[in-house]
């Protein structure tokens, strides 16, 4: 039976690098769409070209566009990073699990405080340079998860999906509690 996990948290939590270590161990797919969209840039694609200043400037992209995407990457056991982030992703997303009969296995939501995120991201900006990784910007990134990602922590909730896990702390030690989190 096709098996879904979903990485949910604010940017900087450190849910990329979980859930590739995830995405290796259980053999499921990995797919992060804030990589999909940065390689479209640097590959300077249609896409790419569009994208680039709405990803600069910490907005979303359009969510019809995150679908197109995800519609096209999507795997019988896959791990989603930095997708649903909309709630009307979180739908299109239910909708779809549905149809393809796909279980979720957890969303998996990785906390770290406020100023901690801060830290990593101003961290990551002098080691990788990643163009949206400037103070402002992240600043905007985070009023943006707390305004159009965060709602989707009642959405799973509810459903009984949700999975708290704390963020900080070595990664071997995150790592530990996502697996216990999801009875790995
Ligand atoms: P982070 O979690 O550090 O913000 P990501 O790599 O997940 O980084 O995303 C980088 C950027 O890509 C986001 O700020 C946004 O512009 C865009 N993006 C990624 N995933 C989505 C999504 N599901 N919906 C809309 N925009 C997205």
């Amino acid at each position: 039976m096709a098996e879904a996990v979903i990485f949910l948290g604010p940017p900087g939590a450190g849910k990329g690098t979980q859930a590739a270590r995830l995405a290796e161990e259980l053999g499921f797919k990995k797919l992060s769409t804030g990589d999909i969209l940065r390689d479209h840039v640097a590959r300077n694609t249609p896409l790419g070209q569009r994208v680039k200043p709405i990803m600069d400037r910490g907005e979303l992209v359009p969510d019809d566009l995150i679908l197109e995407l995800i519609r096209a990457e999507l795997a019988e056991r896959v791990i989603l990073d930095g997708f649903p982030r909309t709630l009307p992703q979180a739908e299109a997303l239910d909708r779809l699990l549905a149809e393809t009969g796909t279980r979720l296995l957890g969303v998996v939501l990785v906390e770290v405080p406020e100023e901690e995120l801060i830290r990593r991201m101003l961290r990551r900006a002098e080691i990788e340079g990643r163009s949206d990784d400037n103070e402002e910007t992240i600043r905007r990134r985070l009023e943006v998860y707390r305004e159009k990602t965060e709602p989707l922590v009642q959405h799973y909730a509810a459903r009984g999906s949700l999975r708290r896990v704390e963020g900080l702390g070595t990664p071997e030690e995150v790592y530990a509690r996502i697996r216990q989190a999801l009875g790995i």
